[in-house]
């Protein structure tokens, strides 16, 4: 908490395959689009990171020749920013160690002037000018944001989510910034987690298409173009599978689930090419992430070939100690040697490393090869070309926070949103009449981008009611009241504000507040209720216990039904919430996550139907917490329910809750219907290398042109250890107009029966197969196959 408050104060201090591909259009990206169906275990799609750069090395060995050994420790070193304003680059305590080499990169340093700046001391006063990279959580958008992470896998929109990647890129780079740690791929299925707001979900397929996209939106198709930057995969590994959902907690798992679950996505990004990876602050296997060298070196780099460096989460390092794994000298050279190459803020690195090379501890060809890792990415970023190739002023004026970026981040934002229930059609809203627009999440543009926004302009931010006045004001009457605070508790309404940020708490009687809303909502047509959490409700630290919304804004629900007017939920969240209460008092909910800096155009966009929702969830929302984890791909056990959600004694159920979550992964509604026909396979008897054609019909058969993500679901029937139920292998997002069909088939091969068996070897069985498809995780036409090798 207080190293997030200090970055957020920090920043706001210094304020002001192999990528061929066209640059997409809006227009594209409004087409169908056809995913990938199969994540390869082996590299087949990597970009420029791997070419192997004779030039380069050349280059590099030279440099190191000429570096001391301080020099090379520097470059280990990974500051946070913060000590300085421009013109005191120079001065400041950073500046110096800037100036001695002692310093590799720099990052939550925003604003173009002041990177100049500080490149300038690293380039013309340090005995080398080896210039600095700097680094920046550009998380979902710079200034420019999109909706949270787990709101944009919601699209299941690869081209979409690769473009809100491509612009997040285009604006921070323009605004000198070259590094992002992101994209954050940790697989979770504990929405107690906070940092689920910033991962793509419970699926491993999914998580991996989308660190794929990221990885190629940041990246693009060379890195050393002035508008693409490097990539940083986090958190290497397990950091979502935290006991008790607390954060930083204990991980424990075994390796056929690491491998078949947990690190599909980070290999994903990893043969996608990212540059750089970032260990976590958890244990695997009793031995923290940052120490462990069977991840660092043996996984990342010799399984799967990751040619790039390796960065610690922010004092990783460091909290080694509180780990119970010894001193700072001892953490730092056990780091090094599992393949750490950066230290973050820490300085473990800086301050002992020369002493463990003087002891033995470690060797020099350890820090040689973590010296090279992070010259060799400042080369391929075309840094030693132009160390100024990011700080363009100019360019900074026009790029960031520009009207185009900003419309792509409306058109984004409205494909994000879950449509939860729609009870008699109450959406789309009618564009007349007299709307009460209440709930402390209305009127509050801070809380709009959400958490992990570090580069957003939280203050600029569209919030529900601007959207709402400035899209449909002419028609449309519009009320406002707050209703209720977010919380009743006002100490922990500080807690859950944004940081630094004004609460902007009513201090009325609640009674009063009530009756304010009540009466509006009365005078109303509809009442669109904006309630939920703040946004730092989820993300880092952010963990809970309880996952309903805060009774103060339950009150106002209830306080609100009473008065007999249709109610829209307007929910933001970062996270699955427990929504029982809300899905029998409101008649439509409608999940907006956090939609990012236009969220109240793009909210209204979606509420008035200028946009067909078409957003599925990610994750599953569960009943109670009770029932964490609740995900679709689990295991059968050797006592399955015999009939769904039915109580039987000594079978694997609970005594007061059912097993299915409230809405299962892929669930999401629409304003039109889709009807599936039943599911058509072209053979049921398979051999070898063949691929089997699983097809439905799809039709739209309500009023309005759609999209609709058709799921394709496998059950690998009986296997040589427990298999999942079911297991997402593909997806397509397609448009219909309305009454419009299409036949929807997927080509399923035995690359997509593939798993990781008891001794990890990456193969697929002989034997039945369930081949599933439907329109959620839940509700799937099914058919049998028999598949012989
Ligand atoms: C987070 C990382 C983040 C880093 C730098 C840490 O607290 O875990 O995700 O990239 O800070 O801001």
């Amino acid at each position: 908490m207080k190293k997030q408050l200090i970055l957020f104060v920090a920043v706001c201090m210094l304020a002001p395959t192999m990528y061929a591909q066209k640059k997409k259009t809006k227009k594209d990206l409004k087409k169908t689009v056809q995913q990938e169906q199969v994540f390869a275990p082996v590299n087949t799609d990597r970009n420029t990171y791997f070419y192997p750069d004779a030039k380069m090395n050349a280059f590099i060995d030279d440099l190191m020749s000429k570096m001391t050994l301080d020099e090379k420790l520097g470059q280990l070193n990974l500051p946070s920013a913060g000590d300085f304003t421009t013109g005191q680059a120079q001065n400041s305590d950073i500046g110096k160690k800037i100036e001695e080499g002692k310093v590799g990169g720099l990052f939550n340093i925003k604003g173009v002037e002041k990177i100049l700046a500080v490149q300038r001391v690293a380039v013309e006063k340090s005995r080398l000018k080896i210039p600095l990279i700097f680094g920046m959580d550009v998380i979902h958008g710079y200034e420019t944001t999109f909706p949270i992470p787990l709101g944009l896998a919601s699209s299941w929109d690869m081209p979409l989510i690769e473009h809100s990647a491509r612009v997040a890129a285009q604006e921070a780079t323009a605004d000198g910034i070259c590094w992002t740690f992101s994209p954050m791929v940790d697989l979770s299925r504990d929405p107690r987690w906070g940092r689920v707001a910033e991962g793509a979900g419970e699926d491993p397929l999914l998580g991996a298409e989308i660190a794929k996209a990221m990885v190629r939106g940041y990246q693009g198709k060379n890195l050393a173009d002035n508008n693409t930057m490097l990539s940083c995969v986090k958190h290497f590994a397990l950091y979502g599978a935290p006991e008790g959902g607390r954060d930083y907690n204990t991980v424990d798992m075994s390796r056929v689930r690491m491998y078949n679950e947990y690190f599909p996505p980070y290999k994903a990004a990893v043969d996608a090419g990212t540059g750089s990876v970032m260990a976590s602050f958890n244990e695997v296997d009793g031995v923290p992430a940052t120490a462990n060298r069977w991840l660092m070196t043996d996984v990342l780099r010799t399984q799967w070939g990751f040619p790039g460096f390796v960065v610690t989460d922010y004092t990783g390092i460091n909290e080694m100690m509180a780990h119970g794994l010894g001193n700072l000298q001892e953490v730092s050279a056990r780091a090094l040697k599992a393949g750490i190459d950066m230290d973050m803020v820490g300085e473990g690195f800086l301050t002992t490393l020369k002493n463990s090379l003087d002891e033995g501890k470690v060797t020099l060809d350890e820090i040689n090869r973590a010296a090279r890792l992070i010259l060799e990415a400042k080369y391929r970023l075309g840094l030693f070309t132009d160390p100024y190739k990011y700080c363009d002023i100019n360019r900074s004026k026009q790029d960031v926070y520009s009207q185009s970026n900003r419309s792509v981040a409306r058109e984004i934002a409205a494909q994000s949103m879950v449509l939860l229930k729609n009870e008699n059609n109450v959406l789309p809203l009618k564009s007349s009449g007299k709307v009460a627009v209440i709930g402390p999440l209305a009127k509050n543009p801070e809380n709009m981008p959400g958490t992990w926004s570090v580069g957003a302009k939280h203050a600029n931010a569209i919030d529900l009611m601007r959207g709402l006045q400035e899209t449909m004001g002419a028609n449309v009457t519009f009320t406002y009241a707050k209703g209720a605070n977010f919380d009743y508790d006002a100490e922990f309404e500080k807690r859950i504000s944004p940081f630094g940020k004004e609460t902007y708490r009513d201090n009325r009687p609640v009674e009063q507040m009530l009756q304010e809303a009540v009466a509006l909502a009365k005078d109303a047509d509809v009442i669109i209720a904006a309630l939920g959490e703040t946004a730092e409700m989820s993300g880092e630290s952010s963990s809970r216990t309880q996952l309903e919304i805060p009774k103060s804004q339950q009150d106002l629900l209830d306080a609100l039904k009473k008065t007999g007017k249709p109610i829209v939920l307007a929910l933001f969240t970062g996270r699955p919430l427990v929504l029982n209460n809300e899905k029998t008092k409101a008649d439509a909910i409608l999940n907006v996550w956090f939609p990012g800096s236009e969220a109240g155009y793009a909210i209204a966009d979606v509420l008035f139907g200028k946009v067909n929702p078409c957003g599925k969830l990610p994750m599953s929302f569960p009943r109670s917490v009770g029932q964490i984890p609740v995900y679709y791909n689990h295991k059968t056990t050797g006592r399955p329910q015999s009939q769904e959600d039915v109580y039987e004694k000594f079978r694997s159920v609970y005594l007061d809750e059912k097993n299915t979550p409230l809405y299962p992964f892929g669930f999401g509604l629409s304003y039109t219907t889709f009807n599936y026909s039943d599911i058509s396979l072209s053979n049921t008897q398979l051999k070898g290398n063949e691929t089997l054609k699983a097809a439905v019909t799809l039709a739209n058969t309500g009023k309005y042109d759609g999209a609709e993500v058709v799921q394709l679901y496998v059950r690998d029937v009986v296997g040589s250890i427990t298999r999942p139920v079911k297991e997402l292998k593909g997806f397509q997002k397609i448009f219909l107009k309305a009454g419009e069909t299409k036949t929807v088939t997927f080509d399923v091969t035995p690359e997509l029966l593939k798993f990781y068996n008891h001794d990890l070897q990456y193969d697929w069985e002989s034997g039945d197969f369930e081949i599933m498809i439907g329109g959620n995780s839940h509700d799937v036409k099914a058919g049998k196959v028999n598949w012989q090798k």
